[in-house]
């Protein structure tokens, strides 16, 4: 998996955590599947009562949901989550194909009805739908803000040299050593060097961990 420059995971773009309800084995695995080759992460409940105990411990950001559980029904879980205030979006995945069925689906507050058998391409296209309309009206997350750290912090805290300092500035901006060697007119294995010695000062095993340390939470 990919890691943000801060060594967190990183998701592809457009990934999300998906709680599948779906009691039949070889529908949730498939789902399961289909999903995670998209990139998103996927929780699967097999019971209405582990549905919604899995969406308090780790609230999805979309929920697919069948009808037909051997507890209670669909219907009752995704009351439960609106009751909640659960706002992201629901897609009920059902062999119920009555409009009886949807039109109670919607009422509930269901953001769309798939009926089984589902295609995978169709069933990918309207999550993503979904998830694209739930990220553009959810409110955007306060910037953090961060400053850079001073260069007399960094010698102090890591024992790095003037030279040491600037090309610590210059990894973290995301130069590679041939152009830290042409930003700072030396060769490229001084440059190498000098760039190993900063790790290794840093106590980071790749560059792109170099950038976080050089800031701090303002
Ligand atoms: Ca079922």
């Amino acid at each position: 998996m990919a890691t943000m420059p801060d060594g967190t995971p990183h998701e592809s773009p457009g990934a999300a955590r998906i709680l599948v309800v779906e009691d039949t084995p070889a529908y949730a695995e498939a789902l399961e599947r289909t999903l995670a080759l998209e990139g998103h992460r996927v929780l699967l409940a097999g019971r209405a009562a582990e549905a919604l105990a899995r969406a308090r411990s780790e609230p999805p950001d979309l929920v697919v949901l069948d009808l037909g559980l051997p507890d209670r029904d669909g219907y009752h879980v995704l009351g439960e989550l609106r009751a909640r205030g659960f706002e992201g979006p629901v897609l009920i995945l059902s062999a119920r194909s009555l409009e009886a069925d949807k039109v109670e689906g919607f009422r509930l507050g269901a953001d769309d009805y798939v009926t089984k058998p589902f295609g995978a391409l169709e069933l990918l296209a309207r999550i993503s739908a979904l998830l694209r309309r739930a990220r553009r009206s959810a409110p955007a997350p306060a910037p953090l803000a961060v400053r850079v750290v001073d260069d007399a912090t960094l010698r102090a805290r890591y024992g790095l040299t003037d030279r040491q300092v600037a090309v610590a500035r210059l990894m973290a901006e995301g130069c590679t050593n041939a152009e830290l060697a042409e930003r700072l007119g030396l060769s490229f294995y001084t440059a190498r060097n000098h760039a190993e010695q900063v790790m290794a000062k840093l106590r980071v095993s790749n560059r792109s961990s170099v950038a976080p340390l050089l800031h701090e939470p303002a």
